[in-house]
């Protein structure tokens, strides 16, 4: 079974986003941009797959700027075979991604798509599951474990509350949640065999999709700054203290 990765290139995750002087957006001038996390844990499960025995090819895929080759170039080195990379330099919003990945998927025929849950930058959680509808495929969205048997796959999806299994008969669409696996590091070697793996370049109009966005960006805005606290001697203090405020009586 072959198996389709899409990565996102984003604000790495350590970064703490500065807003742009007029609030149309994050500024992204020279800041570290790395893998969308929860795309590393779904390359990883992908690998996995591929050590079982289950998948036999992994492709990644990325839309975004040129520099997102760097990004596949990470997902090769930790093992992915080959990477398709569909350049724009617009910001494309879910659903344009979501009918990119249709046409990729069409040309590619893979068994699974494992997506990340959601992308760190825009945080939609959208991309799986409207390129499961676009498909008519299952979805198993926010997977904690994954295991194909025959022409299913199991996904235990973390749910308020609990874990719920759910079987989805194959092609199907996963997309991961933080606990399914903790991603590898690319070794220095495979980072060098990652330079000479395929990398075909591809634009938007060679599946006919119009990636103009649907939404605009009104207002992005800094979170509201914390109150600083107080200290107290002891707990006789904090309880006056709590009485002169009103929080205990
Ligand atoms: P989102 O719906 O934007 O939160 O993204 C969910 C998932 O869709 C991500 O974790 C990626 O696996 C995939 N995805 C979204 N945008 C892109 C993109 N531009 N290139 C590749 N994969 C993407």
């Amino acid at each position: 079974m072959k198996l389709l990765v899409p990565v996102k290139r984003v604000i790495d995750y350590n970064v703490k986003p500065r807003i742009k002087m007029d609030g149309s957006g994050v500024d992204l001038a020279n800041v570290k941009m790395s893998m969308n996390p929860f795309d590393e844990i779904a390359v990883e499960e992908a690998i996995r797959l591929k050590e079982k025995g289950v998948a036999t090819e992994i492709v990644v895929v990325s839309i975004g700027p040129a520099k997102a080759q760097e990004t596949l170039r990470t997902a090769l080195a930790m093992g992915a075979d080959r990477a398709i990379l569909v350049t724009t330099d617009a910001e494309v919003e879910p659903l344009a991604v979501a009918k990119l990945l249709k046409g990729i998927v069409a040309e590619e025929n893979p068994g699974m798509v494992i997506l990340g849950k959601q992308a760190i930058d825009d945080d939609a959680n959208q991309t799986g599951q409207m390129l499961a509808a676009l498909l008519g495929w299952a979805q198993g969205t926010f997977a904690s474990k994954v295991e194909v048997a025959g022409e299913t796959v199991n996904v235990t999806r973390e749910v308020d509350g609990g874990l719920e299994t759910v079987a989805l008969k194959l092609p199907a669409i996963v997309t991961t949640d933080l606990r399914l696996n903790e991603p590898r590091y690319a070794s220095l070697p495979n980072i060098m065999k990652a330079k000479s793996k395929p990398l075909a370049q591809k634009t938007p109009a060679d599946y006919g999709v119009d990636v103009a966005p649907r939404l605009a960006t009104l207002k992005v805005a800094e979170p509201a700054k914390r109150q600083a606290g107080i200290k107290v001697a002891d707990v006789d203090a904090l309880i006056d203290k709590l009485k002169d405020m009103g929080v205990v009586a």
